[in-house]
């Protein structure tokens, strides 16, 4: 059995203290919001993790914690990175490796996705692998193969270990234009049939693209993936208290 997740990435958006009112806010709203058929993630920037920590570890907040980036290097002169033992040291338990935003505006390539990838799993950490097509890829219809491409080349060989991969399709991530729960559900398909046998059945799947409170439900009853990551969305605490709830109730019905 698959637990689903619903991870929020706040990606460079809410300073310390921005990231504090948002986290008390959801912990105040989880308190009434069922959330047992799920894990909570929130995502937030760097230097706002260790604030962002202590809150959770302080009230007991059913949220776990996952960094948007980290170094492929364990130590040493590389300035302005992060290691994974010093996420380790927030309590933080997983990362985000090879997000889109990430592979095209800071050109991370599918050998530095690689790397990180195994940094993180080396490091005790569990990745969320992103993958995801762009609109010309989809267009040329090669988007099967990329992906797959993608996943092959980010996992090499690892067979065992803990790992989640996000279908992030690029034309649906910040546009407003979800992915429709067919096409989710082909691609989700084809990602785990890329992944090795020994963790095929064993890995969430999630999706992320313009995931919102108003189409999260009939995603999740479709049943294909198991949870979302969430942009936009999650740094309004209502509303991703929503997502949270919806799915909840949605994976409560099909265990
Ligand atoms: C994301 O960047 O991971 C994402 C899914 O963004 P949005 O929900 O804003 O499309």
């Amino acid at each position: 059995m698959i637990r689903p997740l619903i991870a929020g990435n706040w990606k460079m958006n809410l300073d310390h203290v921005e990231a504090v009112h948002l986290i008390q806010q959801l912990g105040v709203l989880l308190r009434a919001t069922a959330h047992d058929n799920v894990d909570v993630v929130v995502t937030p920037p760097s230097v706002d993790l260790r604030t962002v920590s202590s809150l959770i570890d302080a009230d007991r907040l059913p949220i776990s914690l996952a960094a948007q980036h980290v170094s492929c290097f364990d130590a040493g002169a590389y300035t302005g990175e992060i290691s994974v033992a010093m996420l380790k040291r927030l309590a933080v338990k997983y990362v985000l490796v090879g997000h889109s935003e990430r592979r095209q505006l800071f050109h991370m390539d599918n050998d530095t996705v690689a790397a990180t990838f195994d940094a993180v799993r080396r490091g005790g950490l569990t990745p969320i692998l992103c993958v995801g097509e762009s609109a010309e890829v989809r267009e040329c219809g090669e988007h099967e193969a990329f992906v797959t491409d993608q996943i092959r080349s980010a996992i090499g060989a690892a067979s065992d270990g803990e790992l989640v991969i996000a279908y992030e399709p690029i034309w649906a991530i910040g546009t407003g234009v979800t992915a429709e729960t067919a096409q989710i559900a082909e691609m989700a398909a084809v990602l785990r049939h890329a992944l090795p046998a020994s963790v095929r059945d064993l890995t969430p799947v999630i999706y992320g693209g313009s995931l919102r409170a108003s189409n999260a439900a009939e995603i999740a009853r479709y049943g294909a993936v198991n949870g979302f990551l969430v942009g936009g969305a999650s740094l309004k605490a209502p509303e991703f208290a929503e997502i949270v709830g919806a799915a909840n109730d949605c994976y409560g019905r099909t265990r």
